[in-house]
């Protein structure tokens, strides 16, 4: 194994603003303190939530290196003080994948207890892809909407990073599912990912098309990354007592909503956050080992859209926030 470097490459910001603010930076590799693992990063996934760190929506002290997930080689172990048995030791050359800020990095300095060691049969490049958007995908799937076999749910901006993987899950567990997209290019991908049926948003009357697929009932659950645009016809067509799982804020962050809306058909209205659902180890791994072997079965399919240089950061926000991409963009960071 290569001996790790003083310097490092890294995106940092040094102030919030569009994608030009994004600038490739030489610094220090980090030095991983007690109970922390240097991971060697290969790919870094590129979220929308950088996006909102970027902008300033989400605040946090700059300068700010983003990022949010990276896979890679563990190239050194710093043991815990006092010999904590809580972390467990993770020998330099495993390969793992894990969530943490600042991982448009080449070397980050993790939490031992915060890594997951990637299977056999797992490139770093599926890891990465899979790992921050398909947890997303299936905590909401499992415990935020609960989703039983023949209900209907529905799937806003079904083509993108969480949204595709959304799909897949859905079918595995039995729903019937409708997918939303701005394209019919997105709509088509979408169906070949088991949307049953998919609703131009940009062209058609979602709601109108929502009833009418339904037969009148409405969707028995939602999931909502879109946010603003989608909330107030998203009431429109739920059916009774849904789970309106509003989970991200593509088009903006939804106003205050006036709680009596929800009275109308007992509407269960939820805004969850990933980290709740895996901040125990013990959750993490259930959620990540559960994520891996539906992978490793062949019964979700991870779409990658394309892989750019860690030096084309800015780019990636530019495709991201304009709607170019579908599944999920990557970052080398050779
Ligand atoms: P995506 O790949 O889904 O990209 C966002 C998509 O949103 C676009 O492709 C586009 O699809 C749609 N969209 C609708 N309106 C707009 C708009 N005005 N500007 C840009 N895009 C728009 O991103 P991710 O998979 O990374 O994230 C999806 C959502 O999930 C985000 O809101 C994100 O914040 C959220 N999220 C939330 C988490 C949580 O813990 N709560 C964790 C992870 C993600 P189309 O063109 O088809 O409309």
């Amino acid at each position: 194994m290569a001996p790790v470097p003083q310097t490092m490459k890294a995106i940092q910001m040094t102030q919030t603003g569009g994608p030009e603010v994004l600038q490739l930076k030489d610094v220090p590799v980090p030095s991983p303190s007690a109970g922390q693992v240097l991971v060697k990063n290969d790919f870094t996934g590129v979220n929308f939530i950088d996006t909102y760190f970027r902008t300033g929506l989400y605040p946090a002290a700059l300068p700010l290196t983003l990022g949010r997930e990276a896979a890679g080689t563990v190239v050194a172990f710093s043991p815990p003080d006092g010999g904590s048995s809580s972390v467990v030791p993770v020998p330099v050359g495993t390969r793992v994948v894990y969530m943490d800020q600042g991982t448009y990095a080449q070397y980050s300095a993790v939490d031992a207890s915060r890594v997951v060691r990637v299977p056999d049969g797992l490139t770093a490049e599926q890891a990465a892809a899979v790992y921050l958007q398909g947890l997303t995908a299936w905590t909401l799937v499992r415990e935020a909407a609960d989703v039983r076999p023949g209900q209907w749910a529905l799937v806003h901006a079904a083509a993108g990073g969480v949204g595709l993987l959304l799909v897949q899950m859905l079918g595995i567990v039995g729903a019937n599912v409708i997918g939303t997209a701005s394209t019919r290019e997105k709509c088509e991908l979408a169906r070949e990912n088991g949307a049953g049926w998919t609703i131009v948003g940009s062209a058609e009357d979602v709601v109108a098309r929502v009833k009418d697929i339904t037969g009148g009932h409405g969707v028995d659950a939602i999931f909502d990354g879109v946010g603003k645009a989608t909330f107030d016809a998203d009431l429109e067509m739920i059916a009774p007592k849904g789970h309106l799982v509003s989970f991200g804020n593509a088009s903006g962050v939804v106003p205050p909503v006036n709680i009596l809306r929800l009275g109308a058909k007992n509407v269960k209205l939820m805004r969850p956050v990933l980290n709740g659902y895996i901040a125990e180890r013990q959750d993490l791994e259930k959620y990540t080992g559960e994520l891996f072997e539906l992978v490793a079965s062949g019964k979700l399919n991870i779409a990658v859209h394309d892989v750019y240089p860690l030096s084309q950061a800015a780019r990636a926000h530019v495709d991201i926030e304009s709607r170019k991409t579908t599944g999920k963009l990557l970052l080398s960071c050779e």
